[in-house]
C-alpha cells in the first residue's frame, strides 16, 4: 500500500509541478475551493435569513430523550418542491416525563404521531417545536419509539436547507443543513449534542430519478414507475451531516484501499459529468493517502466514501457521502478531510466551528504537502497573507447569529488551519503528531475548542 501510495504521489508530482502556468492555474483554482466557503456561508446566511422571518430559535427540542437511531422514509419528487415523509425516532428517556419535543419547521404540516399502533396528540410551539404528549409517564431508561408522519413545503427563506433547482435542463432537489437547517425539512433533534448511532434512509422517487444520500445501499426497487433506495448507516451522526439530492444520477463504482482492504468509493454524478470520474475519484485517492496515514484509517471504513454532484458551489461533508461541484483536489480533500474532522469528531458548538473548518482546511494543505511542497508553501503564505491583513480575530466565534463569524474564512478557516500549522512548527512533527491534532482514535464522538486544548497540553 505504502509503496502504490507513493509512486501515487510521484506521479502526481510530476504531472502538477512542471509547468508553471498550470501550477498558478491550480493554486488559484484550489485556493479559490473558497467556494466551498461561500457554500457553508450561504447555508447559513439563509438560515438566518430565515430567523428573521418566523423561527427566532434554533433548537427547541427537549434534553429528557437520548435518541438512538432515526428510520427516515420519504417521498421526493425533484420536479416539486415538496416533502413527505414518515420519520421513526428510537430513544431513551433520561428523566421520567410524559412528553418530549422534537425540532421541525411550523411550515411543515404534521398529519398524525402513531406510537405502539395509536395516535398520539401533539403540539406546535413557536420557534418550531413539536411536541408529543404519551399517554402516561415514561420512567427515565426507558427504550421507546415514536413516528411522525408529515409533509409540506420546506420554508424559503431559510430555504437553503431544501433546495431545488436544475442541471443540463433536469431538475434537482438536495438538502444543505449546516449549521440549523436539518428540522426544515425533517422532525429530528437539530442540535449538536445528540448523535443518533444509526439511521436508515428509505427515498422514493419517480423512476427517472435515483437518491443519493449517507451509509451504504442496502436494497433498491424499481416498478417502472417509483424507485427506492434504501440507505444505511451504522456510525454515530448528527443530523446536520444527513444530507439527500434525487435527480436522475448515475452512479460509478470504484474503490480505494483502506487498511489492506479495497473499500467501495462512489460516484453518484450528472450523466453529463460521468466523464469527471476518473479525475474526482484519483484525487480522492491521492487525498486518502495522505489522511491514512497521518490521521488514522477513515472513520467509516466498513461502509464506504462517496461523493455527489450537486449545483451548490463548494462543498459539504455529508457523512460517508460529500456533495461537491468540482474536479479540484483542494475541494476533494477539504470535504473528505472533514469526514475525520467534523463528522467523526463534531465540533461541541457552533463558537468551536474552527475544529471543523481549521482542521479540514489544514487537511487539505496537508494533503497537497504530500504531494507538492512548493505548493503547500505558497498555499500557507497565501493564507498567512489573508490573515495577517486585518488586526486581532479569535478563531473562537463570539456570536454565533452571525453567519459571517461563524463561516469566516479568514478566521475559523484560515487562522484556524494557521493555528494547527503553528503549533506543529514548535513540537516538531513526531510530538505534533501524537496530539489529538491528528489522533482521531481518541473517542471523542463531540469536542470543544477547551477540550482539545487540555488534551493537546497533556501530550
Ligand atoms: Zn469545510
Amino acid at each position: 500500500m505504502k509503496k502504490k501510495a507513493i509512486s501515487l504521489a510521484a506521479c502526481i508530482f510530476l504531472f502538477v509541478c512542471l509547468p508553471a502556468l498550470a501550477f498558478a492555474q491550480q493554486l488559484r483554482d484550489s485556493l479559490l475551493s473558497s467556494g466551498l466557503i461561500a457554500a457553508e456561508q450561504r447555508a447559513a446566511e439563509r438560515f438566518m435569513e430565515g430567523q428573521q422571518t418566523g423561527s427566532n430559535l434554533r433548537n427547541l427540542s427537549s434534553s429528557n430523550f437520548d435518541v438512538s437511531y432515526y428510520r427516515c422514509e420519504w417521498e421526493i419528487d425533484p420536479n416539486v418542491r415538496f416533502i413527505k415523509g414518515e420519520v421513526t425516532s428510537y430513544f431513551t428517556i433520561g428523566i421520567a416525563t410524559d412528553t418530549i419535543i422534537f425540532d421541525l419547521s411550523d411550515t411543515l404540516t404534521v398529519d398524525s404521531i402513531r406510537y405502539h399502533g395509536s395516535l398520539l396528540s401533539f403540539q406546535r410551539l413557536p420557534g418550531d417545536g413539536l411536541r408529543i404528549n404519551f399517554p402516561g409517564i415514561l420512567n427515565a431508561g426507558t427504550k421507546d419509539s415514536v413516528s411522525v408522519y408529515y409533509n409540506g413545503v420546506p420554508r424559503r427563506p431559510g430555504g437553503n436547507a431544501f433546495v431545488q433547482t436544475s442541471h443540463a435542463g433536469v431538475p434537482i432537489i438536495w438538502t444543505l443543513s449546516e449549521p440549523f437547517g436539518a428540522k426544515e425539512w425533517w422532525p429530528c433533534k437539530n442540535g449538536l449534542d445528540d448523535k443518533a448511532d444509526s439511521v436508515d434512509i428509505l427515498v422514493t422517487t419517480p423512476s427517472a430519478y435515483r437518491a443519493s444520500s449517507n451509509g451504504v445501499i442496502a436494497e433498491e426497487n424499481s416498478d417502472g414507475i417509483s424507485r427506492t433506495v434504501h440507505f444505511k448507516h451504522r456510525y454515530p451522526m448528527a443530523t446536520y451531516l444527513l444530507g439527500l439530492a434525487v435527480t436522475n444520477y448515475v452512479v460509478i463504482k470504484d474503490s480505494v484501499q483502506i487498511a489492506g482492504k479495497q473499500m467501495p468509493l462512489m460516484l453518484t454524478t450528472y450523466p453529463e459529468y460521468a466523464g469527471n470520474a476518473f479525475k474526482i475519484n484519483n484525487n480522492a485517492r491521492t487525498a486518502f493517502s495522505a489522511f491514512n496515514r497521518l490521521f488514522g484509517d477513515y472513520p467509516f471504513a466498513r461502509e464506504q466514501y462517496g461523493q455527489t454532484a450537486w449545483s451548490q458551489g463548494g462543498g459539504m461533508e455529508h457523512q460517508t457521502n460529500s456533495f461537491i461541484t468540482t474536479t479540484d483536489l483542494g475541494l476533494i480533500s477539504h470535504e473528505l478531510g472533514h469526514q475525520w474532522f467534523g463528522d467523526r469528531i463534531t465540533c461541541g458548538s457552533w463558537h468551536d466551528i474552527w475544529l471543523n473548518e481549521g482542521f479540514a482546511t489544514y487537511a487539505q494543505s496537508i494533503c497537497y504537502e504530500s504531494i507538492d511542497l512548493n505548493f503547500f508553501r505558497a498555499e500557507r503564505q497565501y493564507y498567512r497573507d489573508i490573515i495577517t491583513a486585518q488586526p486581532a480575530g479569535s478563531v473562537w466565534v463570539d456570536d454565533t447569529t452571525n453567519f459571517n463569524s461563524i463561516f469566516s474564512a479568514r478566521l475559523s478557516y484560515y487562522k484556524g488551519s494557521y493555528l494547527l500549522h503553528m503549533l506543529r512548527w514548535k513540537l516538531g512533527d513526531s510530538v505534533f503528531l501524537q496530539t489529538p491534532c491528528y489522533n482521531t482514535n481518541l473517542r471523542l464522538p463531540r469536542t470543544s475548542s477547551g477540550i482539545w486544548k487540555q488534551k493537546a497540553e497533556r501530550i
